[in-house]
């Protein structure tokens, strides 16, 4: 059964209304400082969020000293379906400015260039950005110019509490018990270092994937490999036969390696390593990768390259040492979800019944769904609808907002009939 207009009417000024107000909150986290929540100010919206689900009538709200937000909604008379959740971060990219964010509205787009009252150079247009053209007749929000939109992912946590407004309103929409957490720190990979497993419910959906329609399921295998290099230094006058100059030498490893699988030379499917960091002199050289794959065997095939490569440098260089480090950043929630079908199918079903076209996408990077997956609660990914996200580029067409609120409803609604 989809959602009536008058519904969808409601949804629409709700979702933008609240958008609109959350993207001027200055919530840019902050990968420097080692705490939770990374930046004071995160909890400006933290609060603000606090406010509103007091205000829509939810129970058990809460924001605790990590600028979590957590909030419950009681299930509809006769729910037979599990506990759900509901999760969207409120902080922004550190990757262009959050603060002083001036939404602006482009009314009825022709196709063509979008410019930016606040910066004259800055041009957006179909070719930087294709899914534009999709968009032709609807309303696009971007931010003035200096600053990024913030659409990641406050346009999520606007879907979110704007459905949850819709269920309180219109009590004929049915849901289970739903548990809503508002994260900070997702920008910074910190969105779930602090989360309460117990306060959310079985299963799970993130709101802060892209275009309108996509879900997604799968995200990269992840580590994180350093690598220290230890020479031998001498006066460079008198070093024929002596110096092994671990800095010269780990430019050479770095050169050893395809050039073909790095993150300019992939797309799609393929995984690569990506060179963080090199630095160091004579004595001492260190090297930072991440590395990337969706099949954590093709990973581990890298790993076991990069030990394999160290081995072949201390033979040549006798008297080098060369260390390896690896950790496991995250794994390809595939691995949980392929295991939890029904979760994935009603979020499909529930995009269907919105009226709109299911795109299935993998997800180059992380999410906080792929960490919770691994804490025991499946969680896809649903689109929130913005694009060119952490730039000043950042643009969500206004209909996006009520798809995704929409989205929410149906996913509930499912969940009201359907057992685990
Ligand atoms: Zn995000």
């Amino acid at each position: 059964m989809a959602v009536s207009s008058e519904v969808k009417a409601f949804l629409r000024e709700d979702a933008l209304r609240r958008f609109l107000s959350y993207v001027k909150v200055y919530t840019t986290s902050d990968d420097e400082s080692g705490k939770t929540p990374s930046s004071e100010r995160e909890f400006d919206l933290a609060r603000q969020l606090e406010r509103e689900l007091r205000e829509i009538g939810l129970s058990d709200v809460e924001t605790d000293e990590f600028c979590y937000v957590y909030a419950t909604l009681p299930a509809s008379p006769g729910c037979k379906g599990p506990v759900i959740s509901f999760c969207a971060h409120l902080d922004t990219s550190g990757a262009a400015p959050g603060e002083n964010v001036k939404p602006v509205f482009h009314r009825n787009y022709d196709g063509g260039v979008i410019a930016f009252a606040d910066d004259p150079d800055l041009r957006l247009g179909p070719p930087d950005s294709p899914e534009l053209s999709r968009f032709v007749g609807e309303d696009i929000i971007t931010a003035s110019g200096k600053t990024l939109l913030g659409a990641d992912d406050k346009a999520g946590v606007a879907e979110i509490v704007a459905g949850l407004a819709a269920l309180k309103k219109f009590p004929e929409l049915r849901h289970p018990e739903i548990r809503v957490c508002i994260t900070p720190d997702e920008e910074i990979g910190g969105g779930t270092a602090k989360i309460r497993t117990e306060k959310l419910g079985k299963l799970c959906y993130t709101f802060d994937g892209g275009e309108v329609g996509e879900i997604e399921t799968e995200c990269f295998n992840a580590h994180m490999a350093k690598i220290k290099f230890i020479g031998v230094n001498v006066h460079p006058g008198y070093a024929k036969n002596i110096m092994l100059n671990a800095g010269a030498i780990a430019a050479r490893y770095v050169a050893a390696l395809p050039e073909w699988q790095t993150p300019e030379h992939t797309e799609l499917r393929e995984g690569f390593f990506h060179l963080l960091k090199i630095g160091g002199d004579e004595n001492e050289a260190s090297i930072q990768f991440i590395i990337r794959d969706f099949e954590a065997e093709t990973n581990q095939k890298r790993m076991v390259f990069l030990k394999s490569l160290a081995d072949v440098f201390m033979k040549k260089y006798p008297g080098l040492k060369v260390e390896v480090e690896i950790k496991e950043q995250y794994r390809n929630m595939v691995e949980v979800l392929n295991n939890a079908l029904a979760v994935v199918e009603v979020a499909q079903k529930a995009i269907e019944m919105s009226g709109v076209k299911v795109i299935r996408k993998a997800i180059r990077g992380g999410t906080d769904g792929a960490k919770l997956c691994f804490m025991g609660i499946p969680t896809p990914n649903v689109f929130a609808g913005g694009l060119l996200f952490h730039s000043k580029r950042e643009w969500i067409p206004v209909v996006a907002l009520e798809r995704a609120a929409e989205v929410f409803v149906n996913i509930c609604g499912l969940w009201y009939e359907k057992t685990l």
